[in-house]
């Protein structure tokens, strides 16, 4: 099963032909205009490449936009005294990669990141059991056991 904490490689990144970039997938041009056969990257791909792939750079973008400042409660963290937290949970993105993005992740002191794991884990315990809840109403069973033998 694929870690739903990675996020999902770059579609063009294994199947680049010389001269595109493995990021978007678009040509690279030479300052005369030419394609460059040689490269595979372009600057500004590889940069957005780091921070979205290189948890250590994410960190380090996300501390400096927030000057290093809890979204929670405002307190100051030091360099490592914080978590970084993904706004909308890494467990709903199911491959879409804006999660990933700076724009979806925040500096939370730990105080602050326990608390909205444990509040978020209890939102999914709770929309599970009203699933739950309503499969037992309306009597439709959960789709593993559909076609199974009547033993
Ligand atoms: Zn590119
Ligand atoms: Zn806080």
């Amino acid at each position: 099963m694929q870690d739903h904490r990675k996020p999902p490689k770059p579609q063009y990144y294994d199947n680049a032909l010389p001269g595109d970039c493995r990021y978007c997938g678009k040509e690279i041009y030479k300052k005369n205009g030419k394609i460059n056969l040689r490269a595979n990257w372009h600057k500004e791909c590889v940069e957005e490449y780091k921070l979205i792939y290189w948890p250590r750079e994410t960190r380090k973008a996300v501390w400096k936009r927030d000057k290093g400042k809890c979204s929670g409660c405002g307190v100051k963290c030091g360099l490592k005294g914080w978590d970084m937290d993904h706004i909308k949970p890494l467990i709903e993105a199911k491959g879409d990669i804006t999660y990933w993005k700076l724009d979806n992740c925040a500096t939370l002191c730990w105080e602050c990141h326990k608390k909205k794991t444990g509040s978020e884990a209890k939102a999914r315990a709770e929309a599970r059991a009203l699933q739950k809840e309503q499969m037992r109403h309306t009597g439709t069973k959960p789709k593993k056991q559909r076609g199974r033998k009547p033993v």
